[in-house]
């Protein structure tokens, strides 16, 4: 397997600024460095670098994306906005929720990160590559067509589908973002298409307020391409793979997708402080087993993962590792050390509850147009 890394360093030069928290302007809160910030993901090209396992990767030159790619998903009046912003010095482009800040010249970073999607689909596409990680930022798969929210400026998984759908010969994809936050971006663009299946794996009542209900399940010609899988704070890794044999890989098996795209967040690891579940990098590992053997039963391999969350910059390296090994059949000398501390977590058997929730989350399938 040749396994493409998309990675500008650029990238890494995204300006999210002190953060206020999630109410901008609340005079209490202290302002601290925001959680979305260089360090995680540069240390996850650091330990890729140190592991030697770069070494084995296919570096994806990245393309920006242009001003007409963004608006396949996005609208003028939302990109006019970003400029503007991204002209005067930076600031927050969130209207609703939260906060998501970008400097000076910031629109050129989240083209880029944009670009680092389309990229990555690209070269899986052209054959240059068998499957392929972006490892950018901002993050993109909470970014509505008209609005920024979690971070997220423009919605690259959205984008890098479109893309397939409509410069390549791709007539159905699908995602799976196993983020721990639902994956509203996406659904919304995919909302009323049948050409998209949307899986989004996450912890229920979170972020966005809300939303990611199982009840959410698309509109118009797309209803039954919507599948939300909330589960409960607290699961381990028994209930993600309980969602994923019981839900998510029957779903893809049934919708069979011609490329598959995981926005790939980390915030579903045990040491996160964004989330509140329990997984390992040897969860991490097993997660991106199954999803390569789908994507290669299905769609010849074809499969492309987005960097989306994950705040637990000490850990979140070895659970990106991790995903890369697996995804690259290349294995290094890494342990991750963090795994000791992880037993409680390890042993979590599937609870009640938990089997409840991925029970609830089976019904969809009935709805799945075959
Ligand atoms: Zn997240």
């Amino acid at each position: 397997m040749v396994t493409g890394l998309a990675w500008d360093e650029r990238c890494m030069w995204h300006d999210t600024g002190l953060y206020f928290g999630p109410q901008e302007g609340n005079p209490w809160i202290e302002p601290i460095e925001s959680p979305e910030n260089a360090q995680g993901k540069r240390r996850i090209k650091n330990l890729l670098d140190a592991s030697g396992l770069t070494a084995h990767l296919s570096m994806i030159e990245i393309e920006p994306a242009s001003e007409t790619d963004i608006l396949m998903v996005h609208t003028p009046e939302y990109l006019a906005e970003v400029k503007r912003v991204s002209e005067s010095g930076g600031g927050n482009l969130a209207r609703r929720l939260g906060t998501t800040r970008i400097g000076q010249g910031g629109l050129d970073i989240a083209l880029l990160a944009a670009g680092g999607a389309l990229s990555a689909v690209g070269a899986v596409l052209d054959g240059i590559v068998d499957n392929a990680y972006a490892l950018v930022r901002p993050p993109g798969h909470h970014a509505e067509p008209d609005e920024a929210m979690g971070f997220c400026v423009f919605g690259n998984a959205a984008l890098a589908g479109m893309y397939a759908l409509t410069k390549h010969d791709i007539d159905r994809i699908a995602f799976v973002d196993w983020d721990v936050h639902h994956g509203n971006g996406t659904q919304a663009v995919f909302w009323e298409d049948p050409r998209a299946l949307t899986i989004s794996i996450h912890q229920e009542n979170m972020f966005p307020p809300g939303r990611g209900s199982i009840g959410e399940n698309g509109a118009g010609d797309g209803v039954g391409t919507a599948i939300n899988i909330p589960l409960p704070a607290g699961c381990g890794e028994a209930a993600y793979l309980a969602a994923f044999d019981r839900v998510v890989l029957p779903a893809l098996n049934q919708y069979r997708p011609q490329l598959i795209i995981v926005p790939c967040g980390f915030d579903a690891g045990f040491h996160d402080p964004l989330g509140r579940m329990m997984l390992t990098s040897q969860s991490f590992s097993k997660l991106a087993q199954r999803i390569s053997k789908a994507a290669t039963d299905l769609c010849n391999g074809k499969l492309v993962l987005t960097h989306e969350g994950g705040y637990a910059p000490h850990m979140v390296p070895f659970h990106c590792l991790a995903v890369l090994e697996e995804l690259s059949g290349n294995r290094t000398d890494v342990i991750d050390p963090y795994s000791f501390s992880a037993e409680a977590a390890l042993k979590q058997k599937l609870l009640p509850h938990q089997d409840e929730a991925v029970g609830n989350a089976e019904t969809l399938l009935n709805f799945l147009p075959v």
